[in-house]
């Protein structure tokens, strides 16, 4: 197991500058990737020759450094369209998963009676939209914040517009049965959106196995750049989807004869307003290169075997309860959401704790899920999210603080 995992990491964890740092005079133990990942050289190296040799806006310039801009922002596009399976022309690029998943909520115009079926466990990405637009029919979740999949077909029913899931927890971990929860829905006609914020940089993703109508996901969380994300969705919908907002770059024709007379492009472009995230949007390309010649398998390699090794360590100590603890490795990431029983310390305290005295970096808190908090009866809880290039030494230096502090 340690081969396994030390082995992978340590062919990519030297492409990545932030991990030479040090933390409160330690090596820098990075265990927070289901927040945010660090950037590989090559995605700054990517963003920075843009700065350094391409400026330029996308799309307009006629000059030859508009041209190499457009050909580096069009590459990414393409590059991210294929990590998914899918075609450039139904990825729209937007700021990242909470505007995609806005953009879907938009774009059906939901009324308040139109129904629509989330997990209660999910982030509020995926919630709070639903609160807003439509009527949220949250599906019950367990002590741990599993979803009860097997109550989802009950509440779909003819008022269900969508039945919109993540698929990686970020709380548990836990990979949602996409394959099922699309049979059930499709079978009523349903279509599913899929929150692939967490699972874009660990799982292979294919959006026409996955049978999926929507995919949506953000680059910072796949070892690109904040600021970027990408909403998919078949031509069809997008070529209806109502525009959310207008402006340059998004026009083919507007004259001022016929008062509001205009002429969008076609998608992707007519959803894309605006000077884009250019810089951004060619570092993510590059991040989505590097995860591919490292192989989206060989990441889930890495990752089932940092799943065993992380929980297994955390099981060992006492006073430490890990969330959906039983959930079989095939079924999860490598994220482990626990909660340290140390007397008169929170669960912020206790994260705040591993980094000054460890200098090992973890989530704390509600993670953006108040419900499932709130349903496992927690005021907050510690978040380990190691990735690729994580170590078992790594995971020993966690080990040990919450074993320290645990007692
Ligand atoms: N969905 C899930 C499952 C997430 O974990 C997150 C971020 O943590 C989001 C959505 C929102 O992503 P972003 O903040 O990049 O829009």
């Amino acid at each position: 197991m340690k081969e396994t995992i030390d082995g992978h990491a340590r062919s990519v964890r030297s492409q990545i500058p932030l991990l030479t740092r040090e933390l409160c005079g330690r090596p820098l133990v990075f265990l927070d990737n289901a927040s945010t990942t660090p950037k590989p050289r090559s995605v700054i190296d990517a963003v920075v020759n843009y700065y350094e040799r391409s400026t330029a806006n996308v799309h307009r310039g006629v000059h030859s450094l508009g041209e190499e801009a457009t050909r580096l922002f069009d590459d990414a596009r393409r590059e991210v369209a294929a990590l998914i399976g899918a075609s450039p022309g139904e990825v729209v690029l937007v700021r990242g998963t909470t505007e995609a998943i806005n953009f879907v909520a938009n774009g059906l115009e939901l009324g308040p009676e139109d129904e629509v079926v989330f997990p209660a466990s999910e982030h509020h990405a995926n919630w709070i939209p639903w609160r807003v637009h439509g009527k949220p029919v949250p599906v019950p979740i367990d002590e741990d914040g599993v979803p009860r999949w097997e109550t989802i077909e009950k509440l779909i029913t003819s008022k269900t517009k969508l039945v919109s899931i993540g698929h990686v927890s970020n709380v548990t971990g836990a990979i949602a049965p996409v394959e099922e929860v699309v049979r059930i829905a499709k079978a009523r006609g349903v279509p599913v959106l899929l929150d692939a914020a967490q699972s874009l940089s660990h799982l292979p993703l294919d959006v026409a196995k996955l049978g999926v109508d929507f995919l949506a996901a953000s680059s910072h969380k796949a070892f690109g750049p904040s600021g970027v994300g990408i909403l998919w969705s078949r031509k069809e919908f997008l070529a209806k989807c109502p525009l959310y907002q207008v402006g340059g770059g998004m026009i083919s024709l507007n004259n001022d004869i016929d008062v509001g007379g205009f002429v969008p492009r076609d998608a992707p472009f007519k959803f894309e307003a605006g000077t884009p995230a250019i810089e951004a949007t060619i570092g993510f390309g590059a991040a989505v290169k590097w995860m591919r010649a490292i192989g989206m398998d060989a990441i889930r390699q890495h990752d089932l075997a940092m799943s065993k090794y992380l929980f297994e360590g955390l099981s060992d100590i006492p006073g430490v309860r890990i969330l959906a603890k039983k959930l079989p490795y095939e079924q999860r990431i490598a994220l482990a959401t626990f909660v340290v029983d140390a007397p008169a310390m929170t669960q912020e305290s206790v994260a705040r704790a591993l980094c000054d005295m460890f200098g090992v970096c973890v989530s704390a808190g509600f993670h953006c899920t108040h419900v499932l908090h709130a349903r496992a009866h927690l005021p907050g809880t510690v978040r380990a999210s190691p990735h690729v290039y994580n170590t078992t030494e790594e995971i020993d230096v966690l080990l040990e603080g919450v074993r320290e502090i645990a007692s």
